[in-house]
């Protein structure tokens, strides 16, 4: 151990540290309680043996700058003193000392403390590093929680959390926050007849998409909600930004072309979309805003599927889907 001997006397140091030599140990040495503090904050020892009487500030307040000078840490302090009353010994463990020890010190009974302080110092270090480690293991766990195994994208759980955090942050700056519902069209069919398994990787696929339409902007993000149904948070989208995002969102689904057999309103796999957009104030609650997402996903398979309507739009705002037919391929709008 690197062990600060603390004490006016020359003599006393050199008894010191010259014990601690023979048993291993590198003493440093000050004469006062500046110098003390000086060596304490230049080389952090693991052990201060302090001397209570000191010319300047005493042993105590030396100890009690020590401890205010390591927040978070601990250094083992065992005072040293000519007095061996009750008293003094109080003082020192109430000043912040581990341990008292009346001079003169015999070479075995200062190893002996030294040793238990040296233990108690390892056990605190593992402590230390294992609440490091719960810290590690809880941050891994939360980010666990708050994934969607299947897809990668964040659960319903991330979504609530986020949705929350976002309504909060936009109602502060004022600023628009579109919410945007997408589900699978004719899903149920899908897996129907390819099996679950080519709809679980069908699942994957469109993940894919949506986090590549949302990856953009750090604040816009895709969570799966449930089921086939996936949301997309938009801070900051006001409503004709978040259709243009529905639009790309067609249009890059309808460049992948998965295909799907069964549905009713294409060959190819297509989402229906209810988008809603509002600047937060203090009577908007996540609840309202995803039941508006909902009656506007239901408006847009109601009027056939394949497209995303806002109500917060225009009637012509409803975006045609994807091509009704694996050779159509024209554009009805203009926007492909
Ligand atoms: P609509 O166009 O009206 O949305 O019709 P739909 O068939 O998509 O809707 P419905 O709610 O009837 O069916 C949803 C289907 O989504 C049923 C369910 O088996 C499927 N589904 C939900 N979660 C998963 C999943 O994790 N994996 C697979 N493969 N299918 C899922
Ligand atoms: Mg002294
Ligand atoms: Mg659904
Ligand atoms: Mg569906």
């Amino acid at each position: 151990m690197t062990v600060l001997v603390v004490d006016d006397s020359p003599v006393m140091r050199r008894v010191l540290c010259d014990m601690l030599i023979a048993h291993g140990h590198r003493p440093l040495e000050a004469a006062d309680g500046n110098a003390a503090l000086a060596q304490f904050g230049a080389h952090r020892p693991d052990l201060v043996l302090l001397d209570v009487e000191l010319p300047g500030q005493d042993g105590y307040a030396v100890a009690r700058a020590i401890r205010a000078a390591e927040a978070g840490s601990w250094t083992p302090i065992i005072f040293l003193s000519g007095h061996g009353d009750d008293r003094s010994l109080w003082d020192g463990i109430s000043a912040g000392g581990d341990d008292y020890l009346t001079k003169p010190v015999g070479s075995l009974a200062l190893m002996a403390k030294l040793h238990a302080m040296q233990r108690l110092q390892r056990m605190r270090r593992r402590l230390v590093e294992l609440s490091a480690e719960l810290q590690e293991a809880n941050e891994r766990l939360e980010n666990l929680s708050r994934v969607d195994p299947l897809t990668g994208l964040g659960n319903r759980r991330d979504f609530d959390l986020r949705l929350a955090s976002e309504l909060d942050r936009c109602r502060r700056e004022g600023k628009p926050m579109t919410l945007m519902l997408c589900d699978v069209d004719h899903f149920k069919r899908y897996n129907d007849w390819l099996g679950h398994p080519a709809g679980d990787a069908c699942l994957k696929a469109l993940a894919e998409v949506l986090r590549g339409v949302v990856s953009q902007r750090p604040r816009h993000a895709a969570c799966r909600y449930g089921g086939e149904e996936f949301a997309l948070l938009l801070p900051e989208a006001p409503p004709s930004g978040a259709l243009a995002m529905a639009r790309v969102l067609q249009r890059v689904l309808a460049s992948r072309a998965l295909p799907h057999p069964k549905s009713k309103v294409s060959p190819y796999v297509t989402l229906s979309g209810g988008i809603t957009t509002c600047t937060p104030d203090d009577r908007t609650n996540a609840a309202d805003l995803v039941l508006r997402a909902d009656a506007a996903l239901y408006t847009a398979k109601q009027g056939g599927r394949a497209r995303f309507w806002s109500f917060d739009m225009q009637v012509e705002a409803i975006i045609p889907g994807m091509p009704r037919s694996a050779c159509d391929t024209s554009s009805d709008d203009g926007w492909r």
